[in-house]
């Protein structure tokens, strides 16, 4: 087998060995990535200096300097995140030709621990969908096949390392964007607890459910990750002042003494019998690794997503308000057609520069935080938000980890949900109250569906507990021994 499989821990071996150098690395990324990409669609992007990166890396390397843990290992960027000098889009025509002056605190604290920018990720336009299909540089596919989607928004970052185009990459998750696609992609997508990785510099859409996260081929590798990108950052006064652990160092397959709960509300949907047998499988996983289940109950979860459409549609309009055409990103040609006044500068420079899905969202959400609606909607959706916080909490007194199905079904055919919003909201049925609650959340490759379609299995832990969620994935990636199949595109 060609390296071009191979994990970041993989890798990273090789080049410990000096059996691979950083450059024969990131070329043959770079190479393979460039030429799927008019198939798959993973990338808006790609850095034209990453060669160049990874020469810098070996001239390092050579001279015995001391590097960083993920040195020359080529990393694909979900393009939300600033990259200083690199277009950033947020897939939307808004920011079409935004180049950032500066690089978010993620991107520089893998550069700082030697990795490279290999491109920037196909998404949902700013991270709105949960299939990839409302980028305005069209839709990224699912590598597995290429008549479904890799799910979103984070589907470029997921779809780019489940066909090898890269070994890693970093998505962000909202409401379910790097796991429900993982999910989809059969790849390791983790994310954190709120306020364990900075936002400073990814493009914001509902700032207080917002977080970015590691997507990968191994649980080792999403845990030597975000001990890159963890930690206190003084540009985001969100942050947590916890140190990070070692997280990758602590991996144990061992679950003897944990207790895992079922949701019992996480099941009555209409999951399909694949799911159904995958997570099942796992079940039979974790108890032979010594693990006792459990029923617990969450009864509030049936609220999620309206809880989570009017909070984070609320956030959006009030973060989406900057692209307004005078400060930055996309404006109307009013050379050829003047405006008549400030309001028609606005709207048909807003009306031009965003899609419709973003639309539809700024829409709902100032009309939830207008006065006269503010107190029915955003405030009683706010209050739930506490509840059911409240209720996860009490679930982890009875147990360490959630397991549950990430989606009810594997992934949709391209065109299936698109016309219908209710349809694509309601995909993210098990994976919104997570973020609601800022719970660490992360979905694992578990079993494929008769199709051939990949299913993962979510995992959800009590805040700050990411080791005790990793080290259930393990268990489950050591048993069911997926990782090597790669989507054969
Ligand atoms: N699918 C959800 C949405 O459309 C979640 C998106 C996300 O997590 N960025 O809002």
């Amino acid at each position: 087998m060609s390296f071009i499989h191979y994990s970041l821990g993989e890798l990273k071996k090789c080049l410990d060995q000096k059996e691979l150098s950083a450059t024969e690395i990131t070329k043959a990324f770079l190479e393979r990535a460039q030429s799927l990409n008019p198939k798959i669609n993973a990338y808006i992007s790609f850095n034209e200096k990453a060669v160049e990166q990874a020469e810098q890396v070996d001239s390092k390397l050579h001279k015995g300097e001391t590097v960083g843990p993920l040195s020359g290992l080529p990393i694909a960027i979900k393009d939300l995140l600033c990259t200083r000098g690199l277009k950033t889009t947020a897939a939307s025509r808004m920011l079409e030709n935004f180049v950032p002056p500066y690089s978010a605190t993620v991107v520089e604290r893998l550069e700082k621990a030697g990795g490279i920018v290999l491109g920037k990720a196909n998404l949902d336009e700013f991270a709105m969908g949960s299939s990839n299909e409302t980028s305005y540089f069209g839709p990224c596919k699912n590598p597995w096949n290429a008549d479904y989607v890799p799910g979103g928004s984070s589907g470029g970052s997921a779809a780019a390392v489940a066909a090898s185009m890269a070994p890693a990459s970093i998505g962000t998750d909202t409401g379910g964007s790097i796991r429900q696609p993982a999910n989809f992609c059969g790849v390791v997508g983790v994310k954190p607890t709120y306020g364990r990785v900075s936002r400073y510099g990814i493009v914001a859409f509902a700032s207080s459910l917002d977080q970015a996260g590691p997507m990968t081929k191994t649980v080792y590798d999403s845990a030597l990750m975000l001990e890159v990108i963890s930690g206190a950052d003084e540009h985001d006064s969100t942050t947590s002042q916890r140190p990070v652990p070692k997280w990758s160092g602590a991996l144990n397959e061992n679950l003897k003494g944990l207790k895992i709960g079922l949701p019992k509300e996480y099941f009555s949907g209409q999951i399909s019998a694949d799911t159904q047998k995958v997570v099942e499988q796992s079940l039979e996983i974790v108890k032979s690794q010594g693990a006792e289940v459990v029923e617990v109950s969450l009864p509030l979860v049936k609220y999620g997503i309206p809880i989570y459409y009017l909070i984070a549609t609320s956030e959006a309009s009030s973060n989406l308000a900057r692209y307004d055409g005078v400060r930055y990103g996309y404006r109307s040609n009013f050379q050829e057609i003047p405006a008549r006044d400030l309001a028609e500068f606005y709207s048909r420079t807003r009306g031009e520069g965003f899609g419709s899905e973003v639309k539809r969202r700024i829409i709902l959400g100032t009309y939830c935080l207008s006065a006269g609606y503010y107190d029915a909607y955003y405030k009683k959706a706010s209050q739930v938000r506490r509840l059911l916080t409240e209720e996860f909490k009490q679930a982890f007194t009875q147990c360490d980890v959630l397991l549950s199905p990430v989606t009810t079904h594997p992934a949709f055919k391209v065109g299936e949900r698109v016309d219908d919003p209710l349809q694509m909201y309601l995909n993210d049925i098990y994976t919104t109250s997570t973020n609601l609650a800022g719970l660490p959340g992360m979905s694992v490759p578990a079993g494929f569906s008769s199709e051939g379609l990949p299913i993962g299995v979510q995992l959800t832990a009590a805040h700050f507990d990411e080791q005790t969620m990793l080290n259930v994935a393990y268990a489950i990636e050591k048993s069911v021994s997926l990782t090597k199949e790669w989507a054969d595109v």
